[in-house]
């Protein structure tokens, strides 16, 4: 079928919406109606050729949510008309796949970034030429998609899918963190670094654990405010003071630290401001690199911990965090802010400068 999809191309701004052949769904695939994609900031480093590197011309974007038009050989759980929310890629059969953590998949990052099928091939062309597809599983900033069905989570038809989609990668990598990666137990306390969507994710997600502090730390006083208003008990601007002010407010250090950021002077500040076996999760490389002082660690028996995708499973948190949303408790609608399909080269500006949280673009908007 032809589809409208934004593609990313050397030298480009931002990607842009061209006309594209796509494939139907193959033994175990779903094709999806995109009804809207969140933009992360996986997609602007990768367009940007920052990230890890990507073959081209691909379509991005991995925060997807939409309606399934067709079912592949042998997808039992998905139909037609089902709504769903898409998660990342996964193999769906070594030991950590079978074991519900699929952001650990040994193949996750080949079949992330690679853009095609395990197989090698791509769902996508333009005019008989290759377009590479499959980005996380989804290349959702596309009209409509092919996905394996063990990535797409059915969600209730009543609910709001146009505000769904970073509910897949944005959104459960910050409550994850919280909720599966580090367990947060009420009365535990946490310093998050960073408040875009991850950050204030984490935040929310503090709150609902029963977490006594919660500390953001951002050097916007705009997201600092609102950190404040979805259950920070500190808001403390990121500058020279920011690790006095963390020692008035946790005395003998906090439970755990959650760093958004890739500033390495940030990974040192949320080390030292554990206390004595805290653990400092981290879901982004150090820019420029940065060495952890490893008598301090060992002497205080401290741990740094990688989180990918909130290391949760998306069919078990993502239900949850709807669930939370519904009982008022986990509004992350209020980090969303939509655009228009057409819109990409403005929704990508405002992500890059941080206008906005989640910039989310709509794909077909219907009355
Ligand atoms: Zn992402
Ligand atoms: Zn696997």
């Amino acid at each position: 079928m032809r589809i409208q999809a934004a593609v990313s191309r050397a030298g480009q701004s931002h990607p842009t919406i061209e006309e594209l052949e796509l494939e139907e769904p193959r033994a175990g695939e779903v094709l999806v109606r995109v009804v809207a994609a969140g933009i992360c900031h996986t997609d602007l480093y990768c367009h940007a050729g920052l990230g890890v590197p990507i073959p081209r011309p691909i379509v991005l974007g991995h925060e997807g949510a939409g309606v399934v038009e067709a079912v592949g050989g042998g997808v039992r759980e998905l139909a037609v008309g089902d709504h769903v929310v898409l998660s990342g890629a996964s193999c769906g059969e070594c030991p950590k796949c079978r074991a519900g953590r699929p952001t650990y998949c040994r193949d996750a990052m080949k079949l992330s970034f690679g853009g095609q099928r395990a197989d090698g091939s791509s769902p996508l062309s333009q005019g008989g030429e290759r377009v590479h597809g499959m980005f996380f599983a989804q290349s959702s900033f596309a009209t409509h998609l092919v996905a394996p069905a063990r990535s797409a989570v059915k969600v209730s038809k009543d609910l709001p899918l146009r505000l769904l989609g970073p509910l897949g990668c944005g959104i459960i990598t910050g409550a994850g963190s919280v909720l599966e990666a580090f367990r947060l137990r009420p009365g535990e306390s946490i310093v998050v670094f960073g408040v875009g969507s991850v950050g204030l994710a984490a935040v929310m997600a503090a709150r609902i654990a029963g977490a006594s502090r919660i500390v953001a730390v951002d050097v916007s006083a705009e997201r600092l405010r609102l950190a404040r208003e979805l259950g920070a008990t500190h808001a403390i601007p990121s500058d020279d003071k920011t690790a006095g002010a963390l020692r008035e407010i946790g005395c003998d250090g906090f439970t755990f630290s959650f760093n958004t950021t890739s500033a390495a002077e940030v990974f040192a500040l949320a080390a030292d401001c554990l206390a004595m076996e805290g653990t400092a999760g981290f879901v982004t490389r150090p820019r420029g690199g940065w060495t952890p002082d490893m008598a301090t660690l060992l002497a205080s028996g401290r741990k740094l911990q990688g989180i990918l995708g909130g290391s949760a499973a998306p069919k078990v948190l993502i239900p949850l965090m709807i669930d939370y949303w519904r009982e008022g408790r986990f509004p992350f609608d209020r980090l969303v802010a939509e655009f228009s399909f057409a819109q990409i080269g403005e929704a990508w500006k405002a992500c890059t400068e941080g206008a906005v949280v989640k910039p989310v673009l709509v794909m077909a908007p219907r009355p």
